[in-house]
């Protein structure tokens, strides 16, 4: 247990913050040694185990991260844009390899996380499971097999908390289904129908964004042609498919080059 890389978890009393620490107490390829949230938390200075409910596991939560990350080889983090876009400069000057499960990023936020990338190995991806990467893969394939006389639409379903949309898998996908067409998804997203929209056109790529109840989530890519339809379907019931990739790829990170990976290079499905 103690030569396993040791772990940072961020937002740890967030929905997967707290899967994930379940995750690594669980695995004994990996050592959780730090807590992190954010100053002013209710669990700052508190025992992480006792605050989960359970026994007393000797990490105490901190809003420190800097000092944690400098104690660990990993930090795996699924809080918020901005909080990510933070960790991601100390993780660098930490010298930790930075997991971000975070979703919603802007343009300018992705740039931050670039440049913090050329000095450490961030791996990156807006769905940590093995099932949506090789969703990724199969959406990609279709898209090129299929003209645009099969209409592509991607539709998600997530829980009512989730505040951005649509979701970063739906966007993964689209991208998937962008590049297979060999099209830019700028161009051809359409991300928000209401009211008289006027005939689809051809070639787009629609989005559709479902919030309701306790739905961990779900993702169709639709291929829809006159005459029939093809739908590629994910559906994830527990966050703990989450959880267990994002470790997965703080444990592949190790000892790689600094620079920007995604699930694809860790599941090794990239073409
Ligand atoms: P959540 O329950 O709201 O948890 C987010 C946690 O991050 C909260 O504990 C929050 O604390 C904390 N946080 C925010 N800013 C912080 C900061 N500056 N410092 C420290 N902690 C901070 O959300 P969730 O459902 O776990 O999702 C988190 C993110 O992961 C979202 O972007 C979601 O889309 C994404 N996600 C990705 C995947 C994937 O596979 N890539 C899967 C599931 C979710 P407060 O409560 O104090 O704000």
């Amino acid at each position: 247990m103690t030569d396993a890389p040791g772990i940072v978890v961020t937002g740890a009393s967030g929905r997967m913050g707290q899967m994930l620490i379940e995750t690594i107490n669980a695995s004994d390829r990996a050592n959780l040694v730090g807590a992190i949230e954010r100053p002013g938390h209710g669990w700052i200075g508190k025992d992480l185990g006792e605050m989960m409910g359970g026994m007393s596991s000797g990490v105490i939560v901190t809003d420190d991260a800097l000092e944690a990350f400098a104690k660990a080889q990993a930090v795996v983090d699924f809080t918020s844009p901005a909080a990510s876009v933070d960790f991601a400069a100390l993780a660098a000057q930490a010298r930790c390899v930075h997991v971000i499960g975070t979703t919603g990023f802007a343009e300018s936020d992705l740039k931050k996380i670039g440049a913090a990338a050329r000095h450490a190995t961030v791996i990156r991806a807006g769905n940590m499971s093995l099932g949506v990467n090789l969703l990724v893969q199969l959406t990609k394939k279709a898209a090129a097999a299929l003209d645009d006389d099969y209409d592509i639409e991607v539709i998600e379903a997530h829980h009512n908390q989730k505040v951005d949309a649509p979701s970063g898998t739906a966007l993964m996908l689209g991208q998937a289904a962008a590049d297979g067409r060999n099209i830019s998804l700028e161009n051809a997203a359409d991300r928000a129908r209401d009211g008289i929209t006027g005939a689809r056109e051809r070639g787009q790529i629609g989005f559709h964004a479902v919030r309701g109840g306790d739905i961990v989530g779900e993702h169709d890519v639709l291929f829809a042609a006159p005459g029939e339809r093809i739908v590629l379907r994910h559906v994830a019931s527990d966050r703990a498919v989450f959880a267990r990739g994002a470790v997965k790829a703080a444990l592949w990170g190790q000892g790689r080059r600094p620079g920007e990976y995604d699930m694809l290079d860790v599941l090794g499905l990239k073409e």
